[in-house]
């Protein structure tokens, strides 16, 4: 393309507040056949209201459970740590990041210290294998109810599952807006989520099933591992925040990362930056970007 042409529609992205790195990239965007979504901070807003919060051994105080679940949780940048830790607050509880050792991050899944002599792991179902814990914790937990459809949280620890709590979040708002004129440009669109298949099929719903696909429970080398698929049948976008969305984004021929909200490796792995949360600037932006392939062509 021109680089006038080009450098006009990049300063005019920029404007309504979509980085894009390179001429490159737009001209990508013009053809975009999938577009793959992240679900907790891109579709949703990443901002969860604790809806309970329980011990599920008989020796360990609600307190106690609540101290070390908002110490560890006090070392993450996940969206769902954040109001762990206020929740805590609340409850007159100040985490003590300084007491927590061996911290540790499983994108995906959750996290992991050591506190009071005790292993720690707080995080979804799928952590329970590495915490060594055989319990389903659907028994114990109402993840079946597709009705509620919360994201479900665990804390494990010697094996056993010693807590549980469940967050609601919302899709942000215009999310819908976005897949449905997504749709209507001839783009296939998909949901690419960590969390459990309820909680993902309650997004779908809240779209107003606008979604082509959703996909479940992933780890960030499952995200990848589909997009890579969808390439093989056309140009393919993800858009995502987390850090457990880095190696989809990579993997995309244009990696779209949530700039507000989103974490620094994110930020940093993707090609094309959305400044604002607003995730109708995207169809906007193809638009655009068709606009200036079809001017050069
Ligand atoms: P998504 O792919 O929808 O953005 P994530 O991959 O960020 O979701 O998270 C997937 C799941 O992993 C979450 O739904 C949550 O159950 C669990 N998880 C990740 N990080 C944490 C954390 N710091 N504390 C508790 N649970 C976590
Ligand atoms: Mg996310």
């Amino acid at each position: 393309s021109t680089p006038v042409a080009t450098f006009c529609a990049l300063s005019r992205a920029a404007t309504s507040g979509l980085l894009i790195k390179g001429g490159d990239y737009l001209e990508i965007l013009a053809k975009i056949k999938y577009m793959a979504f992240d679900k907790t901070g891109t579709i949703t807003r990443g901002e969860f209201t604790l809806t309970d919060f329980r011990s599920l051994a008989d020796d360990i105080p609600l307190t106690t459970l609540l101290y070390w679940l908002s110490s560890i949780e006090s070392k993450s940048s996940h969206p769902i740590a954040a109001v762990l830790v206020d929740y805590g607050r609340g409850q007159g509880v100040e985490p003590k990041p300084e007491n927590v050792e061996d911290f540790q991050n499983f994108p995906g899944e959750g996290v992991f210290g050591k506190m009071d002599g005790k292993e720690i792991y707080i995080g979804n179902k799928k952590l329970g294998q590495r915490a060594n814990c055989t319990v389903d914790p659907k028994i114990v937990n109402g993840e079946n109810n597709t009705k509620e459809a919360r994201t479900c949280g665990y804390i494990y620890s010697g094996g056993a599952l010693i807590g549980s709590f469940s967050l609601s979040d919302d899709c942000r708002s215009g999310a819908a807006e976005a897949i449905k004129e997504l749709k209507s440009m001839g783009i296939r669109t998909a949901l690419l989520t960590g969390d459990s298949q309820s909680t993902a099929m309650r997004a779908q719903e809240q779209l107003g099933k606008g979604l082509d696909a959703v996909h479940a429970e992933l780890l960030p080398e499952d995200k990848a591992r589909i997009i890579a698929d969808y390439k093989k049948d056309g140009p393919t976008a993800m858009v995502g925040d987390g850090v457990n969305d880095a190696p989809a984004l990579a993997t995309a021929d244009v990696g779209i990362s949530m700039g507000v909200s989103g974490s620094a490796l994110a930020t940093e792995t993707g090609h094309v930056i959305l400044m604002s949360n607003d995730i109708r600037k995207i169809p906007k932006a193809i638009k655009l970007a068709r606009k200036t392939h079809r001017k050069v062509i």
